[in-house]
């Protein structure tokens, strides 16, 4: 790696700022384009959203986490400090725009349409990530198992028909189960799940973190240039070769930009002149490399709002939704009080070992990623505020991003994800 700036003559035709998963996902797709691509990231083998995640490629989740009524319920759980939800009060007043639009999301008829908008990334994936897999070498380690939610009441189950009827509708193909095939498939699980829906299109893979690492070693060997440096800015007044600020004052020019900063993504949009709401939704794990009881598949705990994954570097148990920003300390009450919940449902699970995690999703109040041009700046291209969801649709955002970069008519139209939708 090195800590330059680019020369005239070495002008890459795309400089991608941020080595996350989606980051190096748009790299991939621009190098298999042919086209010349620099990476710049602050600290390439530091910790980020990419590495912790719960490796479920959660193809089934095309409704909004704005769902009608959560606003009610998410008032409940605020309640409770080592809920499902929790905001940090001093954080209120900058994210009160964000939580406002979060609630819009809900009503009826944008609910419907962001779910559309989700399906149609969601339902083609597979199509994008399965080449990405292969050619990473990340076949061996990727599961397609599918996934089972969870229910302990039958209120619960009754209390999101709706959505799964919906989600039916939006090609998501499930089943429900009873309280006897939830035990046959998962025996682990303490007998406490009246039902279960068997999510056919979901599946997980061995290790987030030896993902981004796989993703990384092959586009350095297809040809990507490495930098070290924290972007401060950007600087489009050169329309043809915009640039990069780096906080040393230094610049890294390009024919054209990826932002890919994850959850760090706003204040690089709006150094342009570009809105948008963006927030972390602070996530939490634990993993127990050798947890002594065995899962299949991913299970989502639908009340309770945690999953446990059975990573190839053992059972992985998280979820929560923290509100605070990006620089509070992790609050890691939250890992134990997730795997506490996971003891009790998977019994006799062991914790020896274990690592706790604290991550920042990338997320937007629709639950939309934000893929697509720059309106103040033609050779500025975002990929960020993936939300839940940025592992699941990484490839396809880099594919997204490719026919964006070569002039292509995107293989899915962009409207729904466009930066435009914040504007005021
Ligand atoms: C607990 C938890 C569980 C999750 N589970 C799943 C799951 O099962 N499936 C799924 O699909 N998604 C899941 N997610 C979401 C997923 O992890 C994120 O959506 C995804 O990792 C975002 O990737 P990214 O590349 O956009 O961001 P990141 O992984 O955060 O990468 C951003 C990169 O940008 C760099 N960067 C930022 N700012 C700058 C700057 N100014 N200059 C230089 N570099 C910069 C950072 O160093 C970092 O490398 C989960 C998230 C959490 C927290």
């Amino acid at each position: 790696m090195t800590n330059q700036t680019t020369s005239n003559a070495s002008t890459p035709d795309v400089l991608v700022v941020g080595a996350g998963v989606v980051g190096l996902a748009c790299a991939w797709s621009a190098l298999r384009e042919g086209l010349t691509v620099t990476i710049v990231d602050r600290d390439f083998d530091g910790d980020r959203a990419s590495h912790g995640n719960a490796g479920g490629i959660a193809a089934s989740e095309s409704t909004p986490i704005s769902v009608p009524g959560l606003f009610l319920k998410a008032t409940k759980w605020m309640l409770d400090p080592l809920g499902p939800l929790s905001l940090d009060w001093r954080h209120v007043p900058s994210a009160l725009p964000w939580f406002i639009e979060f609630r819009r999301a809900s009503n009826l008829d944008r609910f419907r349409q962001i779910s559309l908008a989700l399906a149609a990334l969601n339902n083609r994936v597979y199509d994008d990530l399965i080449p990405l897999f292969e050619d990473v070498g990340a076949m061996s380690t990727f599961y397609r198992r599918g996934a089972i939610t969870l229910y302990e009441t039958d209120k619960a189950f009754r209390a999101d028909a709706t959505e799964w009827k919906l989600k039916q509708e939006l090609g998501v193909r499930w089943r429900a189960l009873n309280q006897r095939e939830v035990q046959e498939l998962e025996p682990a699980l303490a007998p406490v799940f009246k039902h279960g829906v068997f999510l056919e299109d979901w599946s997980h893979i061995g290790d987030p973190r030896q993902l981004v690492s796989q993703i990384r070693t092959r586009v350095k060997a297809l040809g990507a240039r490495l930098v070290q440096g924290v972007v401060a800015g950007l600087d489009a007044n050169d329309r043809d070769t915009p640039s990069a600020v780096l906080n040393t004052g230094a610049t890294i020019a390009a024919r054209q930009i990826v932002v890919a900063a994850g959850a760090w993504s706003a204040s690089l949009a709006e150094s342009i002149g570009d809105t948008v709401l963006l927030e972390s939704e602070r996530g939490y794990n634990t993993t127990l490399p050798q947890p002594g009881v065995g899962l299949s598949r991913e299970v989502i705990f639908a009340e309770r709002k945690f999953v446990a994954t059975p990573l190839d570097i053992g059972i992985r148990i998280g979820g929560a939704a923290e509100f605070a920003g990006l620089k509070a300390q992790p609050n890691y009450k939250r890992s134990e009080a997730l795997l506490e919940l996971g003891k009790r449902f998977l019994p006799g699970i062991q914790d020896h070992g274990a690592v706790q995690w604290m991550g920042h999703r990338p997320a937007t109040p629709d639950s939309l990623p934000v893929i697509g041009k720059s309106p103040s700046a033609a050779a500025v291209i975002y990929a960020f505020g993936h939300g839940h969801l940025g592992l699941t649709q990484s490839a396809t955002t880099g594919a997204l991003v490719a026919d964006l970069l070569v002039n292509r008519t995107p293989g899915t139209p962009l409207g729904a994800y466009s930066i435009e939708r914040f504007r005021k």
